[in-house]
């Protein structure tokens, strides 16, 4: 149930304010269908080729910082003020990386942006090298998804024979070298500094930070990477203005977010929506709760986001604000839907288990830790709890969190803190019982 299950069912008729998605059916990716779009006119805008002044390296700053673009990925950092910590002065070679190594249980959103639309990907990734003054990137993909990756390396030929990307594009100063880079499937690579390491055909391991790869990145260099999604709401955001794709949002939280609606609902898959839509509607749109049943849960973020009972979660709007006022995080937008028949017990043994098989061993809260969490977990399941156990299981996460290198290590603790706070009773009753309380579970 934690697989993501809608790739196959994401269509743009599903969407509404569809900026990345419009018009897109899996057949229309090349560039020539791009281009029909309007595709590669922000690229040209900033470059004074499309008969107007051009945009300087400040002013494609200045439009992204008034978009209110926040990562895509799921930290929510400012795009335009990350932008902006890159050196550009500095007389060294500069990275800019895209994350796509996406591998959050639930997220399916990246993949199909780079299956449906992989130049808005590029276009958005040329405009963030002019601004910040970057020759080189790399797209970083996940591993585990080779028919996408095989598709931008495809898009990237076609780029680099249209003069989009190479040497003094489209008659330019401005030259960009732009390189897919596949993973091996490693979650952990998708933290930033892990997959730097990657990069460097090192072993996926999170460095200790600081040094941030603003100034230190891949190969020592001064780094930028920003996720999939954030670098395809760029050209929108260059061709309409930075203002224009606030407005489309709520302040502090600009523009339109792809959810990924998973679990229990009737239509899994994409859908891009405005910062601020009523979660009632975002579930409305992927059909309802499947079979008609009672929404009992929803995990907003991904599944490093804490749990959220149905209705704290009703009382929500999809966006970054809303989303932590409740106690959650809106994270890379997974939405994990859970029926009144799903066993929160059971669903955490899942999430435990996943990581403690993706933790990469570096340091002794987060290696020891997830399997102490994992194990716990799964005797409770099993009948075999203890009366102490959920103390234990409390003690545990809380000595993972803010003790650790980078953030799997909060990512394992919070949604066992997540259940333990809005589901207790549950893990009670397993430990008590030995069975599961939810009657039509067991
Ligand atoms: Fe590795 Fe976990 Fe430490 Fe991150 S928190 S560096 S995944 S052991």
């Amino acid at each position: 149930k934690f697989q993501a299950t809608g790739l196959e069912t994401c269509f743009h008729d599903r969407h509404i304010n569809p900026q990345i998605y419009a018009g897109l059916d899996g057949t229309n990716w090349r560039l020539k269908d791009y281009e029909a779009r309007g595709g590669y006119q922000a690229l040209k805008k900033i470059l004074g080729k499309d008969g107007g002044a051009g945009l300087t390296q400040d002013q494609v700053i200045a439009e992204v910082k008034a978009s209110g673009l926040r990562g895509r990925g799921g930290a929510g950092f400012p795009t335009g003020l990350k932008w902006s910590f890159m050196p550009r002065a500095l007389p060294v070679q500069k990275y800019l990386v895209c994350n796509t190594d996406e591998g959050e249980p639930g997220t399916c959103k990246d993949r199909d942006i780079m299956r449906y639309n992989p130049h808005i990907v590029i276009e958005g990734m040329i405009i963030a090298a002019y601004a910040m003054g970057i020759s080189v990137g790399y797209n970083y993909v996940h591993g585990e998804i080779f028919e996408v990756y095989e598709r931008f390396e495809e898009a990237l030929e076609e780029a680099r024979a249209a003069g989009y990307l190479g040497n003094n594009i489209l008659g330019s100063s401005h030259s960009f070298q732009l390189h897919a880079h596949h993973g091996f499937g490693a979650y952990i690579c998708g933290e930033e500094t892990a997959l730097i390491e990657s990069i460097e055909g090192k072993k996926g391991q999170p460095r200790f930070k600081p040094p941030f790869p603003a100034s230190f990145g891949v190969y020592g260099k001064p780094t930028t990477i920003n996720n999939t999604e954030t670098f395809a709401a760029v050209p929108w955001i260059i061709r309409n203005g930075g203002q224009a794709y606030l407005e489309c949002g709520k302040p502090n939280n600009g523009g339109t977010k792809i959810f990924s609606m998973v679990g229990d609902v009737e239509r899994p898959g994409n859908y891009e929506i405005p910062m601020g839509t009523p979660f009632a509607k975002l579930l409305e749109l992927a059909g309802g709760v499947k079979g008609g049943k009672k929404l009992k849960a929803v995990i907003p973020g991904g599944s490093s986001s804490p749990v959220l009972p149905a209705d704290i979660m009703m009382a929500c709007t999809m966006d970054y604000d809303s989303i932590s006022k409740a106690g959650s995080m809106l994270g890379s937008g997974a939405v994990i839907v859970m029926d009144e028949t799903r066993c929160m017990v059971k669903s955490l043994l899942r999430l435990s288990y996943f990581y403690a098989h993706e933790s990469c061993g570096q340091c002794t809260p987060c290696r020891e830790g997830t399997g102490w969490l994992f194990k716990m977990v799964e005797r409770i399941e099993h009948g075999h709890g203890r009366p102490d156990d959920l103390a234990l299981l409390d003690n545990v996460a809380e000595n993972i969190m803010g003790r650790t290198i980078c953030a799997l290590g909060d990512a394992a603790a919070m949604p066992v803190r997540g259940m333990l706070k809005h589901f207790r009773d549950e893990f009670a009753h397993h430990i008590e019982h030995k069975t599961c309380k939810v009657p039509s579970y067991i």
